[in-house]
């Protein structure tokens, strides 16, 4: 069925509300564009609670733990409780250690930024990281597999070198090390235009390796798997709110979500939800998610 998009008739927003129980909201492009915040976020978001409805934060921006997240949101205005955020960092960390069970004798060797390393300290996850500097001599005979590494995470890296990926690709070579990224956006948009994602940071290894990282980033279901190892719900009434096909509303239709809603503050546009072969229909969509007030 295509995509329609919502009238702004009180009846029709409230009849479609009142179909979830749970909303699973993605953030940049849906609550803010950068650091800047869309018109009535905050309104829209209290209505919401003020019906009684649970709000989730999704976001496949690995930079950040759930804690800077929370701070992000509280700064916008926004009130959240911590366990109310999935950013892919929590995501992999929630997988390590509840979904794979690494043994706690192994170690993960990390590509990627403080938040992934806050989340894995979190959960009680040894990791390990390489500070980057140009390859020596020495680490080319040094560099090897290392039984006690278990999993290669791989983020987005902002100071990603030559050197972290020889370490990380050493550890591959070993076909029991697991490998995960935290997600496999290839671009993410910030100061108005789009940035390498961290897609982009895991590609080098997946073409020196041969081998698929699981994700733990919205498309993926290990994403879903990892919300629903921690919190109970009834996926029939929940719905998906994201800015991006290929990512939010392929999440919510591929994990059997209830309902799906696209707005047009982000990423995919209204041409793209309406043409043949879009890469995910959303239910309904809406110019902007304050529009749901009305
Ligand atoms: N990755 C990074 C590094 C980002 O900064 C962002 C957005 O801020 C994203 C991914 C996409 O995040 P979201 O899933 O909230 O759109
Ligand atoms: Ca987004």
């Amino acid at each position: 069925m295509p995509s329609r998009k919502l009238s702004g008739k009180p009846e029709e927003l409230a009849a479609f509300i009142d179909k979830f129980d749970i909303f699973l909201f993605d953030c940049d492009g849906v609550l803010w564009q950068g650091k800047a915040l869309l018109p009535r976020t905050v309104e829209t978001l209290a209505h919401l609670r003020n019906l009684g409805k649970h709000l989730l934060f999704v976001t496949n921006n690995s930079t950040k733990s759930r804690a800077t997240y929370q701070k992000t949101l509280q700064d916008f205005g926004i009130p959240c409780d911590v366990n109310e955020i999935f950013c892919s960092a929590y995501s992999s960390a929630i997988y390590i250690s509840r979904v794979l069970q690494l043994p706690r004798d192994k170690k993960v060797y990390v590509i990627g930024e403080s938040g992934i390393e806050e989340e894995l300290a979190a959960e009680g996850i040894t990791y390990i990281g390489d500070d980057g500097g140009d390859i020596t001599p020495e680490d080319y005979d040094s560099f090897g597999p290392d039984e006690d590494v278990g999993v290669v995470l791989c983020g987005l890296d902002r100071a990603i070198s030559y050197r972290k990926l020889a370490r990380a690709y050493q550890y591959l070579r070993n076909p029991e090390t697991v490998f995960l990224a935290t997600n496999i956006d290839s671009t993410f948009p910030t100061h108005g235009k789009l940035f390498p994602g961290a897609g982009a940071i895991s590609a080098p290894l997946i073409c020196m390796t041969g081998r698929t990282p699981v994700s733990l980033g919205k498309p993926s279901q290990a994403m879903m798997d990892a919300i629903e190892g921690v919190l109970k719900f009834d996926k029939k009434r929940a719905c998906m709110v994201g800015d991006r096909l290929d990512t939010d509303i392929r999440f919510g239709i591929e994990g059997g979500l209830g309902g799906t809603l696209a707005v047009l503050t982000g990423v995919s546009t209204e041409e793209e939800i309406l043409e043949e072969g879009a890469a995910a229909v959303p239910d309904v969509y809406l110019d902007r998610l304050c529009d749901i007030l009305g």
